[in-house]
């Protein structure tokens, strides 16, 4: 470990719970084979947490902006990034903002970036192994949130078919050519949508940065 730099945890398989082996110079998964693996903070931190901006370069690290006064970052990772061995390009990049919203109580909003074809988003919403895909726009957007100058449509998957009971809404769009995905946890709370939502990338926060709360209890995913 080098000193200044905070724990993370072993690798992950962006797709599931099972533990990767080593396998030369690539990480194996018994069920997804080949995988570019998923880092996350031991604890959830200031330093982890500009580590993975270090460690992710041109990839995003989202934010809803900005956060409410008692909101805290509950969980963040990365899937591949940084310069050790067997790390390579970021494909992906998690966040989970946590707090209490007037209609909702308690609230985690978590934030996925992703290439096509990584499959943490589908984790973390719990639909299975599912690739969105242009069969999206087959129906209208369900709801807008602004990057940048860009106002992205989002469309809610249904999760009634899917095997876990978790009380979430799951929305999906494109920005910026990667998949980003928006899990709602409870369900009602996609209602908070109606507001006009912001993303920012925390790589360009800058200084407002260190005001940002860290910590509180991390969602299963
Ligand atoms: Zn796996």
């Amino acid at each position: 470990m080098t000193a200044g730099v905070d724990p993370v945890l072993p690798p992950g398989c962006p797709r599931c719970l099972v533990e990767p082996v080593a396998d030369g110079q690539a990480w194996r998964c018994d069920e997804h084979g080949e995988i570019t693996p998923l880092w996350r903070p031991a604890e959830v931190g200031y330093a982890g947490f500009v580590e993975q901006l270090r460690a992710s370069g041109e990839h995003p690290t989202l934010l809803p902006w900005p956060m409410g006064p008692a909101w805290t970052v509950t969980d963040h990772a990365r899937v591949g990034g940084g310069s050790g061995p067997r790390r390579g390009r970021t494909l992906a990049t998690l966040t989970c903002c946590s707090g209490p919203s007037a209609l909702d109580g308690p609230v985690d909003v978590l934030v996925v970036t992703e290439e096509a074809g990584v499959g943490l988003g589908a984790r973390v919403a719990g639909v299975g192994e599912h690739e969105p895909g242009p069969q999206l726009e087959e129906r209208p957007p369900a709801a807008r949130v602004r990057l940048g100058h860009q106002s992205v449509p989002l469309w809610s998957l249904s999760t009634s078919d899917a095997a876990s009971d978790l009380d979430r809404s799951v929305l999906v769009g494109e920005a910026g050519g990667r998949w980003l995905w928006l899990v709602l946890r409870p369900a009602s709370a996609i209602l908070l949508l109606r507001e006009d939502w912001v993303l920012r990338d925390a790589a360009e926060l800058g200084p407002v940065l260190v005001e940002v709360a860290f910590g509180g209890p991390r969602p299963p995913w």
